[in-house]
């Protein structure tokens, strides 16, 4: 081996050059780096990246080449074919990845890594996205939590103490510059004008916006996360989750930084560290059930009585089932990319209960058209919504979306936000404004509360023997 033989660095969801530990270790073997990102929709199948997805990645990618000084090269096709031949053609000294926990994702690099090493070149790989890795956190017993409150304070709380988070950077030296990949512009994402439209205008994608959105958090945010969180009309959320997805700040700085910030609550602290264990949470159900996404985890919902109805779910999907605070929520989607957590759990509920629709239709839905679409955290979640996953919420609490709103958003902010034709409606009738007596542009409810909510009641004694 000599000095031109170079260190490839393959950027997965770990799209930042700081607190990095692939990057720093591809740094630190002393070859010239051969930065890479490859689009790989043919090993992911059924998951390949959403439309959203795709929009917020190649602004993502388009600002970590612009770190990387424009030396970062692209492909398109099976990882599992490209990264070998790379490796042989540009006589690499190695290849360092973060690790990925999706089941097609690990069943890949595994090939990858096996693969490389026969051909006698290095294959590195590190945690790069996750605190923990999730066969770290276990119960004594050495089976995995399936209970989310002694998961974080038996398991997360404990192990911050006994792990090394200190956030770690280097800064290269030398490129390698061989003539391998294309460019960016030449891959075909299959964008959509709209979304690209909604990332430009609400979000910064990359590593400096991901840090201006923390910094701006950090300011403005925390203090009064804990309640703040759950109105939607206000500012205390971090609106980090895209940027986690995509790596584009490192999780163990946000973990360091919020823990050691001294101007906010202890209250408001611990419990955003406890939302960012709900996420490892949802990567360790995923880890140890890789069938999550698709398969109810409680078994007796398989026989569940969902119904197939194709009108109501697009009215769901487009905002028009005439309960503001489900149609703000939807239209929040649409226009952002984004959907509030606890609006998340309102429009949830709506979906599986109220319309008694599979929560497959609300995952697909929000895989396509989240920017922060992510198989852990969505599967997970949808499966807490419908009551079928993990210490999930059970079936017979139904939100009522008029209560809902009315504790949430009271005047309304949020639903004027995302609704304009309901701009002028009095805060008073803002949640029913069919009784508001005034000609309005929008639709009249599309189901009765009362007997949908005894309907879904009622199909879940089908759930039991
Ligand atoms: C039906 C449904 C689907 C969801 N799908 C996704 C998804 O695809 N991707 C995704 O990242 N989150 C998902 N969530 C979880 C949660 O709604 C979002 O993480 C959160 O709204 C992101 O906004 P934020 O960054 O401002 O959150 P904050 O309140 O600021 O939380 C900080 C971070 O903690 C993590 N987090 C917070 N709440 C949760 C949670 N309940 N589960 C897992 N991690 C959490 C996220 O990484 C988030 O960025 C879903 C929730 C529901 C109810």
């Amino acid at each position: 081996m000599n000095k031109t033989n170079p260190a490839i660095i393959w950027f997965r969801q770990d799209l930042r050059v700081n607190d990095n530990q692939a990057f720093n270790a591809a740094v630190e073997s002393g070859m010239p780096i051969l930065p890479v990102y490859v689009l790989d929709n043919e090993n992911a199948g059924e998951w390949a990246l959403g439309i959203a997805s795709r929009c917020w990645l190649i602004q993502s990618l388009t600002a970590l080449n612009k770190s990387l000084e424009g030396h970062l090269r692209f492909f398109k096709g099976p990882a599992d074919q490209i990264i070998p031949k790379l490796a042989n053609e540009v006589n690499a000294s190695g290849v360092y990845w973060g690790r990925c926990y999706e089941p097609w994702r690990i069943h890949r690099d595994q090939y990858i890594k096996t693969t490389l090493h026969q051909n006698n070149i290095q294959a590195k790989s590190f945690n790069n996205s996750l605190l923990f890795e999730p066969n770290r956190i276990l119960k004594p017993d050495g089976t995995p939590y399936k209970v989310f409150t002694p998961f974080f304070r038996n398991g997360c709380l404990q192990a911050t103490q006994q792990t090394d988070l200190t956030v770690k950077t280097a800064s290269v030296r030398v490129f390698d510059q061989s003539p391998v990949g294309e460019d960016i512009n030449e891959l075909d994402f299959s964008l959509d004008s709209n979304l690209q439209a909604a990332v430009q205008n609400n979000w910064q994608p990359g590593e400096l916006g991901a840090l201006n959105q923390f910094n701006r958090f950090l300011d403005h945010g925390i203090q009064g996360y804990k309640e703040g969180r759950n109105f939607p009309g206000t500012d205390h959320v971090s609106r980090l989750s895209p940027h986690l997805h995509f790596g584009e700040i490192s999780i163990r700085q946000v973990w360091h930084s919020i823990k050691n910030e001294t101007e906010a609550d202890r209250e408001d602290i611990e419990h955003f560290l406890s939302e960012l264990c709900w996420r490892e949470f949802s990567y360790n159900l995923l880890y140890h059930r890789p069938e999550m996404p698709r398969k109810n985890l409680q078994e007796k919902f398989d026989k569940f009585p969902w119904r197939d109805n194709k009108k109501d779910f697009n009215k769901w999907r487009l905002g028009e089932t005439g309960y503001p605070i489900v149609d703000a929520g939807m239209r929040e989607l649409r226009q952002t990319g984004y959907m509030h957590n606890r609006v998340r759990m309102i429009v949830g509920s709506f979906l599986v209960k109220n319309m008694l629709l599979h929560w497959h239709h609300g995952k697909d839905w929000f895989w396509d058209s989240l920017f922060d679409a992510d198989l852990a955290n969505n599967s997970a979640s949808w499966q807490w919504i419908a009551g079928c996953g993990a210490d999930s919420m059970p079936y017979f609490r139904i939100f009522n979306p008029i209560t809902q709103g009315r504790k949430f958003d009271p005047q309304g902010v949020y639903i004027r936000r995302h609704i304009p034709e309901l701009a002028k409606i009095p805060a008073e009738h803002i949640h029913m404004p069919w009784v508001a007596g005034t000609k309005i542009n929008y639709p009249t409810p599309i189901l009765d509360l009362a007997s949908t909510r005894k309907r879904a009641l009622k199909a879940l004694g089908s759930t039991r023997n």
